[in-house]
């Protein structure tokens, strides 16, 4: 499958000056997977059409000494849906995986998952977007055909096999996929799960192999939820908890020391 197509990024990035705006459009215009930079010094906004994941892209960008937060995604005609699923679980795992609705039978997924062992880890869309009892509660695979447990590229596989992502030595997974069966407009309100082994994509010679690929506990998973498309985020602010964007930058994405805990009491 080509994963070369492009989509636009947003990012607010802290910016004051037009040196900043050449420093920010150099780093990315040299740069061989970016096909075009658009900065807005007064919004402090720049917009990247590329095929990079969102951490390739935030990384260059922040390599000129400022900070980036990637504010939405869109494809290059009209956006046909986008959304996002905060992953955590009982251990250090977290992570946060973006899809995006390219065309009709194009779903990108662009995400970032810290804290796994290195190494193949199984990433599947589960039915339920259930976290009652933690990652236990998301239910089986998506499975809307009655299908077997496959790989991504396969015909016999579950709407929700998305294979593996590879985590480097630092535990950190880094990703950009695009799937022709997952619609963003069918996996919003489901789950997505991380699990602590290699997907085996069907082909083991374990009984679950073709109903899980055999790949382990569930480490972390999180409700798929509908996210904002381009320029559909004007706020500075994030009002779930009163963290800044640039704040959030620096925070982690879920779980404990998320909140703000330490916040001085208000001197009225
Ligand atoms: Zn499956």
């Amino acid at each position: 499958m080509d994963t070369n197509r492009t989509a636009k990024l947003e990012f607010a990035v802290q910016m004051s000056c037009d040196s900043c705006v050449n420093a920010v459009k150099g780093v990315l215009q040299k740069e061989p997977g970016v096909q075009s930079v658009h900065v807005d010094l007064a919004k402090e906004q720049v917009l990247v059409e590329t095929a990079l994941t969102s951490l390739q892209v935030q990384s260059l960008i922040e390599s000129t000494g400022r900070r980036a937060v990637l504010k939405g995604m869109g494809g290059s005609e009209t956006d046909l849906g986008a959304a996002v699923a905060m992953l955590s679980g009982a251990g250090l795992v977290q992570g946060v995986v973006r899809f995006l609705q390219l065309s009709p039978d194009r779903c990108l997924i662009d995400g970032t998952i810290d804290g796994l062992t290195p190494g193949a880890h199984g990433l599947h869309v589960h039915e339920l977007g259930d976290l009652t009892q933690d990652c236990r509660s998301c239910g089986d695979h998506f499975n809307p055909l009655g299908k077997q447990h496959g790989a991504p590229q396969d015909s016999e596989r579950h709407v929700g096999d998305l294979g593996n992502i590879t985590a480097a030595p630092d535990g950190r997974a880094s990703f950009r996929l695009e799937d022709s069966q997952i619609k963003v407009w069918d996996v919003i309100g489901r789950s997505l799960v991380v699990d602590s082994g290699e997907d085996d994509l069907g082909r083991g010679k374990h009984p679950l192999s073709k109903i899980t690929g055999n790949s382990g506990e569930r480490l972390a998973c999180g409700v798929i939820a509908r996210s904002a498309g381009l320029f559909q985020n004007p706020k500075q602010i994030c009002a779930c908890d009163g963290v800044t964007l640039w704040e959030e930058r620096d925070r982690p994405i879920a779980g404990k020391g998320r909140k703000v805990t330490d916040a001085p009491t208000a001197n009225l």
